[in-house]
């Protein structure tokens, strides 16, 4: 095994959004900063979620206002840091006299207690008094409140069942998950951060006040030192816990499986539809890279983070019933062309339902044998600016360090434009490389926003690009991938950098992961 001689301020377990973000924020502040992920960064959970900068209406019927307060205020906080990769989107909930509470949430017991004749019922009227909340709670600048919405006339009413003839509409946001955490991870390096892929930490000792981390990067054993040890492991987080032996513990996580399924394009306007089952939970249908609808998501028991998820086949008919049970036309299985499954880590609150259990976050400070480790529980993407925030907050003190928090204002690499003007610069970067089609551009812009001009600089024909491999991926955009974006295989480039993966063939995967192994090889 090699010793690392280094010792840094802190050693960030997990590659997921949580972890980058407080690579970012943390080393943003001058810390000395290692991050180890064991996989890919956003192979976990992180690339797996429905997508969404939303402050969570449902979680109001949980009454969980910190969270959704918390929540509707990053919105516009995010939207403006990373104008590329977030955009705001309507959500369209049609309403039916059938609406009715998942059962005993704190805002059905009370609605029981005032009014009993409406057991369990959730009026229309009610659903309108929680989105003037919303947008109350909100108090935003940029993203419009709520109107109700004629489904006779509106577009978006056009592929719904007739029997939907009234909706509310309400603002939310979109975000590429898997973007915004490369994005995080190569704003912490630029700031000095060491992002350790492909590196997995097998052993973390305690001792003199430091931490002894013992790391497995494909078979080569290495060991750092880390003054403080940040367990962001998200679902796998209690396996560290385990491994760093704290005094007192108790199960603090359980473990949620949602799924999604992408479908073929379900309709053809740019709004989201929310829309409430049988059963009474919601889902979402969200329109999916360009010529795709997302559907999601499932809230189902997941025992063991060991078994890797996916959308069993209860799950997909689950989501294609309650999807059928709105739109005009009957959804089935051949409607699919890919899903994905993700483990929540969710705060243990001793709901029995899974899809009732809090979304909020818990950081808790401790120690071993006098050496300091923080473990993050639970969490949003849609929060992790903030939890970032708390969890570096917590560690100025430890480390003396007098530094102020600094993110909130700060845009991510490739979003230092304003947030009404990504049109504007599609516009420039096709009139600069004319070569470009709306599609390509488009792309491009969405995925590295400014940083797509500095990636093309001094191309002036296709040719300049390198080699095509087809589905406007070229030998240009993966060596800045390789070299920015820690992309070692065809999948990471595919599936999370981009979601090209949708559109490839398996030739172009292989030639594409056999260039990616040579320029690995060459570097
Ligand atoms: P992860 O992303 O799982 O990261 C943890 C990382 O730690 C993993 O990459 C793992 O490989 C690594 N790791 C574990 N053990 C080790 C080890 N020993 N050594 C090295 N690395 C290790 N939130 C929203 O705000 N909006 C949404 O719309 C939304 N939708 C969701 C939908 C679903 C179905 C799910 C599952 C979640 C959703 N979420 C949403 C929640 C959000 O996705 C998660 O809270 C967030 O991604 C958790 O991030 P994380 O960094 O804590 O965990």
């Amino acid at each position: 095994m090699t010793a690392n001689p280094e010792i840094y301020d802190i050693l960030i377990i997990g590659g997921g959004i949580n972890g980058c973000g407080i690579a970012r924020d943390a080393s943003g502040r001058g810390m000395k900063v290692a991050l180890v992920e064991m996989n890919d960064l956003a192979s976990g959970t992180s690339s797996a979620s429905t997508k969404l900068i939303h402050g969570g209406l449902r979680y109001l019927e949980q009454f969980e206002f910190r969270l959704v307060k918390e929540s509707l205020k990053e919105r516009e906080v995010l939207l403006k840091a990373m104008p590329h990769i977030a955009r705001p989107l309507r959500f369209v909930l049609p309403l039916h006299p059938d609406m009715r509470f998942e059962e005993n949430t704190p805002a059905s017991k009370l609605l029981a207690n005032l009014f009993p004749w409406m057991k369990g019922k959730r009026p229309s009227w009610l659903i309108r008094l929680g989105l003037a909340l919303y947008d109350y709670l909100a108090d935003g600048q940029i993203l419009p409140g709520t109107r109700s919405v004629d489904l006779t006339h509106d577009p978006s009413g056009k592929p719904l069942k007739d029997t939907f003839r009234k909706a509310f509409e309400y603002s939310d946001c979109w975000v590429d998950d898997a973007r915004l955490v490369v994005l995080n991870a190569r704003d912490a390096h630029d700031r000095g951060a060491n992002i350790m892929t492909g590196t997995k930490v097998l052993k973390a000792t305690a001792r003199g006040g430091e931490w002894e981390v013992e790391l497995s990067n494909s078979g080569k054993l290495e060991s750092v030192k880390a003054k403080i040890l940040i367990n962001a492991a998200g679902p796998w987080a209690e396996t560290v816990i385990a491994m760093t032996k704290p005094e007192h513990y108790q199960k603090r996580i359980r473990l949620v499986r949602g799924s999604h399924i992408v479908t073929k394009q379900l309709f053809d306007h740019e709004k989201c539809y929310i829309f409430q089952g049988s059963d009474s939970r919601i889902i979402f249908a969200i329109p999916y890279e360009t010529n795709f609808t997302l559907v999601g998501t499932t809230d189902q028991n997941h025992g063991d983070i060991k078994t890797k998820p996916y959308c069993t086949d209860s799950e997909k008919n689950y989501l294609l019933t309650a999807a059928t049970q709105y739109f005009k036309f009957p959804l089935s299985e051949s409607d699919i062309v890919w899903t994905y499954s993700g483990v929540r880590p969710l705060l243990d609150d001793g709901s029995t339902s899974a899809s009732k259990i809090t979304r909020d976050y818990k950081i808790e400070q401790s120690d071993t044998n006098g050496s300091p480790i923080i473990n993050v529980l639970g969490g949003k993407l849609t929060t992790h600016r903030k939890l970032s925030e708390t969890v570096v907050d917590k560690i100025v003190p430890i480390l003396e360090n007098k530094s102020k928090p600094w993110t909130h204002g700060f845009p991510l690499p490739g979003g230092d434009f304003p947030y009404h003007q990504v049109h504007k610069l599609l516009e420039e970067l096709k009139n600069q490389f004319g070569f470009l089609t709306e599609e390509w551009a488009t792309r491009l812009v969405r995925a590295y926003g400014t940083d797509a001009r500095i990636m093309l600089n001094g191309t002036k024909a296709i040719e300049d690009l390198g080699r095509d491999f087809g589905s406007t991926i070229t030998s240009t955009e993966l060596d800045w991938v390789i070299a920015k974006e820690w992309v070692r295989c065809a999948e990471d480039f595919l599936w999370r950098r981009s979601k090209l993966g949708l559109r490839v063939l398996p030739e172009q995967v292989k030639e594409i992961d056999s260039y990616i192994s040579k320029a690995l090889i060459s570097n």
